[in-house]
């Protein structure tokens, strides 16, 4: 039986490790967490819309469900020529027929990022954005910015959506609680259009909400550094903020850029259609830790993710006709504002942008439930979910 080893236990490595194991291989994932994290749904902990545990899938039910071992620990060193990855413990791991590489991305550092706290970050600062909330919340007012960054290195390493989500629900929560009054909400950006991959339907349609909702918006200025009361800009004009909630854009992660596996600029592994990494035959790298090479509006998201797992275990299983990623590659999201949500979805063809006033919501709650339930195998997946 093929000996095949995971490295990663987010939605990439999840899904490979699942379809490993239904051809029967001896699968082994290594996570430096012990529990898989639904970051979609994350955007609701900050408002208290959904407990924090509740998106936290334990890797131990998992392994029960599946079959699957689990290492927690941290992976340190990959030696690829040399067939070894090295774990913090000291540990090494090198009795292996297949590496599949899932570590996810890092993030670009930029100065005075430690002011800010992402919802894109460790799972643990979506707690603490809401201690912020909680806290502005009990001070009766205050200034809150939003803002995403961007990598000039590999545009699809960019993530705004989320921001925008948190940014949505943040502001009904406030109308909920009859404050929104007390608040200034601003979104920043250094691109002139943020979201603009999602298509101009979309884009016309936030410029709509960002007005409808009183707003304000800082686009196109590079973002110089963050300082403890805002944000300075590449002109030196300062968006003063009480708290920033910021999402870096993504880059290499950091054993792989100090690994000897290719790279693309941005530290990305370099992979071909069928996510095998150039100038290996058994390594694979797979979800946001690889170099997803397409049109530029592509970005690297949870269901393609999926999609190269898969097709990876497939491929090692089969190892002709084998299934590439390329083709899959399209935006999908429900884009939630906390009463409501956008249904947006572009691929070469196509650009579709559909309102879905409350129901939305409830559909992406309910997506949530299914990812749980279907990755416990307490349910069956639905073909292409
Ligand atoms: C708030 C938010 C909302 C999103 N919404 C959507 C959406 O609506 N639709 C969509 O398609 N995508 C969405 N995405 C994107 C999607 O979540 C990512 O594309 C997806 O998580 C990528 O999966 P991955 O497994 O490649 O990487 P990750 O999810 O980053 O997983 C990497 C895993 O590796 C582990 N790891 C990292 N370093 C080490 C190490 N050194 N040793 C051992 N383990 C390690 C981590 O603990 C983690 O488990 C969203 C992302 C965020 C953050």
């Amino acid at each position: 039986m093929k000996k095949i080893l995971v490295l990663g236990g987010g939605f990439a490595g999840i899904e490979a490790a699942i379809y490993l194991r239904r051809y029967k291989y001896n699968v082994t994932l290594v996570s430096d967490r012990d529990f898989f994290y639904i970051y979609p749904t994350s955007i609701w902990v900050p408002t208290r819309e959904i407990k924090y545990k509740d998106i936290c899938i334990n890797l131990k039910d998992l392994q029960k469900a599946h079959g699957f071992n689990v290492i927690i620990d941290k992976v340190q060193k990959i030696e690829a020529k040399k067939h070894s990855v090295t774990l913090q413990s000291g540990k090494i791991l090198s009795q292996y027929d297949n590496l599949i590489i899932a570590l996810g991305a890092s993030k670009i550092k930029p100065k005075g990022v430690q002011y800010t706290l992402s919802i894109c970050g460790i799972p643990q600062q979506s707690l603490q954005i809401r201690d912020k909330l909680d806290e502005l919340i009990k001070r009766g007012g205050g200034k809150i910015a939003f803002g995403f960054g961007g990598n000039v290195h590999d545009s699809s390493a960019v993530r705004g959506g989320p921001g925008f989500e948190l940014l949505f629900n943040v502001h009904n929560m406030l109308v909920k609680k009859g404050i929104r009054d007390k608040f200034e909400l601003t979104f920043f950006a250094p691109m002139q259009k943020p979201g603009a991959r999602m298509g101009d339907k979309a884009l016309d349609m936030m410029d709509i909400t960002f007005k409808k909702n009183k707003i304000k918006k800082q686009f196109g200025k590079k973002i110089k550094e963050f300082t403890a009361d805002g944000v300075i800009f590449e002109d030196n004009s300062k968006l003063l903020s009480d708290f920033v909630m910021f999402i870096s854009a993504g880059n290499g992660h950091q054993a792989v850029i100090q690994s000897d596996l290719p790279k693309n600029e941005a530290g990305f592994v370099k992979i071909n259609d069928f996510c095998e990494v150039d100038g290996f035959n058994n390594i694979y790298a797979i979800g946001d830790v690889s170099a997803i090479e397409g049109p530029n509006w592509r970005a690297k998201q949870g269901h393609i993710a999926e999609v190269m797992a898969r097709n990876v275990a497939y491929n090692i299983h089969t190892n002709n006709n084998k299934k590439g990623y390329a083709k899959h590659l399209n935006i999908l999201c429900i884009m939630d504002s906390g009463n409501g949500a956008v249904f947006i979805y572009r691929n070469n063809k196509k650009e579709k942008m559909m309102p879905m006033p409350i129901i939305g919501h409830w559909l992406k709650k309910g997506w949530g439930h299914y990812c749980r339930l279907s990755k416990l195998g307490r349910i069956p997946r639905i073909p292409g979910m």
